[in-house]
């Protein structure tokens, strides 16, 4: 669905779905059901069997799209199901460059998985243009933009890399998960395929894993749904029922995490134990203007090196009370971690070292508790 006359909001509310025509429930039911029954062979009602259509899931489907602005929405098991089943629009011999600083999960998923079975990969640092061109090469099919990146934050212009995949017809595919659409839809910069982990922002209550693929162009979503379906890397319906439940409430948990991660860098920016601390929302990030230009806010991630190396960084996560030491982001409770032990273990100890995932570094998912509260905390943990 694609209702280019209401707002962010009201679609969040509202988009996919409508009151049950049978009973009138407000809410779309849960449609706990393998498989739908045909009137005669082949005359059915849009719906054969729940690895290839389910209504649950549809509708979350249909939600997310009209929150990324485009016309197609799948959903997947995780956001690895759903990177994967991208990815596997390349054949053996395809090549696909990748951001460096990107999620470890996906690193792992292309560098350990998908690379032994014949597609190339490069990893890239996209904030440069000039290192983008250089990695163009004749068999390059598809470019994978994580923006901000994990978990240096670095902002990567969606619509330089546009401009330079589109002339070559290089799909660009950008996980927007530290974003969610209501931060940054990069579908308006030129981007092919976006995808989501929902596990985090769209979801927010880190009751389940899923993942997320949108897209406009109809012959591309025919492609990926035909690979899901192959596959079976679907959404349980449960899961899309929980997300479906959360994006309601997308546009305010966002802005709440917001506000709180703003006060929180500039509490850290401050702090004498604090050796730098990068926020994309804070005039010292070194690409704050691009930031403005292509977001429309810095979500809630919020990223600082501790002075006084690993020791003190343990230290830290030790005593922390409120903030949760835990893997994931983007629930409604704070959360921190060590990326160079935690999420970003599976990145080699030189690629960390040469990306600057220092072992002094922490990650900080800000949640929506009170913000004094929040501050006490790090206060005391320092
Ligand atoms: C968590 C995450 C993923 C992977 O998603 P899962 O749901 O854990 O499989 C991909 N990209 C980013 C940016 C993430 O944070």
């Amino acid at each position: 669905m694609k209702d280019k006359k209401l707002e962010f909001e009201t679609l969040a509310v509202h988009a996919g779905q409508c009151p049950d025509p049978s009973t009138g429930a407000i809410m779309t039911p849960v449609y706990l059901t393998s498989t739908y029954v045909q009137e005669s062979p082949g005359k059915h009602k849009g719906y054969e069997y729940s690895r290839t259509h389910n209504p649950t899931r549809k509708a979350l489907e249909d939600n997310l799209a009209a929150l990324e602005g485009v016309n197609y929405g799948l959903t997947f098991a995780s956001g690895c199901a759903a990177a994967t089943t991208i990815a596997l629009l390349l054949r053996s011999g395809d090549h696909l460059i990748c951001s460096d600083d990107v999620y470890g999960g996906t690193f792992r998923l292309f560098d350990k998985v998908l690379g032994r079975n014949g597609i190339e990969f490069s990893f890239v640092d996209l904030t440069s243009e000039y290192a983008l061109k250089k990695a163009i090469k004749k068999n390059t099919k598809m470019i994978w933009v994580e923006t901000p990146t994990n978990p240096l934050l670095k902002i990567i212009d969606l619509e330089m890399v546009s401009k330079m995949c589109g002339s070559k017809k290089i799909l660009v595919c950008v996980d927007n998960t530290f974003m969610s659409p209501y931060f940054q839809q990069p579908f308006k910069w030129g981007a092919d395929i976006i995808c989501h982990s929902t596990t985090k922002y769209l979801n927010g209550h880190s009751d389940m894993v899923g993942g997320a693929v949108l897209v406009d162009d109809q012959e591309l979503y025919e492609k990926i749904h035909f690979l899901q379906n192959s596959m079976g890397t679907q959404q349980s319906t449960f899961d899309a029922f929980l997300v479906l439940r959360s994006t309601k409430t997308l546009a305010l948990r966002m802005k709440a995490h917001q506000e709180n991660a703003m006060v929180i860098a500039k509490f850290l920016e401050g702090h004498k134990k604090v050796e730098r601390v990068l926020y994309p929302g804070l005039k010292s990030h070194p690409q704050h203007k691009l930031a403005l230009k292509q977001m429309t806010g810095f979500s809630g991630i919020v990223t600082f090196f501790i002075k006084g190396g690993l020791p003190s960084a343990r230290k830290f996560l030790e005593k922390v009370k409120i903030f949760s030491l835990a893997e994931s982001l983007g629930g409604v409770e704070s959360l921190v971690e060590h990326p160079a032990i935690m999420t970003h273990a599976s990145v080699p100890a030189d690629k960390r070292k040469a990306l600057g995932i220092d072992d002094n570094l922490i990650r900080i998912s800000v949640g929506i508790e009170n913000i004094n509260d929040l501050l006490a905390d790090l206060a005391q943990a320092f």
